[in-house]
């Protein structure tokens, strides 16, 4: 069956003309997987704005071939309108693997495809490898609340699809050297969804918008006690050029919103910093963070679950433990 479906895809994403940087991180995954198959790597961009400049910059990432469906209706991320789109590439050059990323766009786009493909997808992948006795792609991602790894075959259909965490990857480094090509494919009218349209476009708040592409995380959980004193992470995030995510607890209890929860059911991010303040470390919360590269947790339960992902953990009360961490870093900034 793989001899039919060939190349390995990655779907690159942009706001407002740019690429964002899981594009980039995707190739990194990609160029690995079609080296392992002798494929080619080509990277798909569905949008609109986008220049020659940051296509070619696709190439000088790893890609072989960029696809650009590039027009004004596709600006806004429809999901039924991308998805047709894809769907009419794959139908005519059916790709061997498709990957896209666990971002808002990639998690709704690749389950519409794949559903309508009738084919597998694995979501939110951590690691990407070919099974070299058979070219099927072992995709691997956490289970069971991030308490055991499960590899994930699709052995009987193609395209092979999975999406993957932002910032699970390192880019390639960009080698301008690189020669690929860009093939322009003009919009068909007829895969444009005209029962849904953007009619406007309100953007998150600072505070939420970006959270996995933040370096730095400061999250409060129900030992917060009150919404007010969300205040003071605000203030260390700021201090700390970070953002403000919550525990679910916290967000169901109104003191932060949905876009900040990390978790299971919320995001997965991946800072240099994570601190903790009044989270107990339940599984479902550790399996959105626990990868962070350094965890730091202040709480008042010497035996809570978080202290045993923390690199540096705070046995104390919160409501003098910010307080103190906030004037240092003012003292050290001024
Ligand atoms: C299907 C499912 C999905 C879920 N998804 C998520 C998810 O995505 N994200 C998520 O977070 N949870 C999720 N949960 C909920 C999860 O199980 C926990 O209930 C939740 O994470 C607890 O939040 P918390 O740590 O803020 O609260 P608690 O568990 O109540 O912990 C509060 C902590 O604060 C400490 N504390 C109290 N006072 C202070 C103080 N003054 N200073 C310092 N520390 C203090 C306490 O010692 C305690 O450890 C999910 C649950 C289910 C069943």
């Amino acid at each position: 069956m793989s001899d039919k479906f060939t190349n390995v895809w990655t779907i690159a994403e942009a706001f407002e003309g740019k690429l964002k940087p899981v594009s980039f991180e995707l190739l990194a995954r990609g160029r690995s997987l079609a080296d392992a198959c002798g494929e080619q790597l080509v990277s798909v961009l569905i949008g609109a704005k986008v220049g020659d400049a940051e296509l070619n910059s696709l190439i000088s990432h790893g890609a072989d071939l960029v696809i650009s469906v590039q027009d004004p209706a596709l600006e806004a991320f429809i999901v039924e309108t991308y998805s047709n789109v894809l769907l009419d590439l794959v139908e005519q050059r059916k790709p061997n693997i498709i990957l896209a990323a666990a971002t808002n766009n990639g998690r709704t786009l690749m389950p519409h495809a794949a559903m309508r493909l009738h084919t597998g997808l694995t979501a939110d992948c951590t690691d990407l490898q070919i099974d070299l006795a058979t070219g099927d792609l072992l995709q691997t991602r956490p289970a069971i609340g991030g308490n055991i790894l499960a590899t994930i075959k699709t052995p009987n259909h193609r395209p092979q699809m999975a999406t993957v965490r932002p910032r699970s990857t390192q880019p390639l480094p960009e080698d301008p050297s690189r020669v690929g090509k860009i093939e322009q494919v003009q919009l068909k009218p007829e895969l444009l969804d005209k029962r849904v349209m953007r009619l406007s476009f309100k953007a998150e708040a600072a505070d939420e918008s970006n959270l996995q592409d933040s370096d730095v995380i400061v999250a409060g959980g129900r030992g917060m006690k009150k919404a007010d004193n969300f205040v003071q992470l605000h203030d260390l995030a700021r201090l700390l050029g970070g953002k403000v995510g919550a525990s679910r607890d916290a967000v169901d209890r109104g003191w932060a919103r949905y876009p900040q929860q990390i978790g299971l059911s919320g995001k997965t991010v991946l800072p240099k910093l994570y601190i903790a303040m009044g989270i107990s470390g339940a599984i479902q919360h550790l399996a959105g963070m626990k990868t962070s590269e350094t965890i730091v947790a202040v709480n008042t339960d010497p035996n809570a679950a978080i202290f045993q992902v923390a690199d540096f953990g705070i046995v104390g009360d919160a409501f003098q433990v910010l307080p103190e961490l906030i004037s240092r870093l003012e003292e050290r900034k001024s």
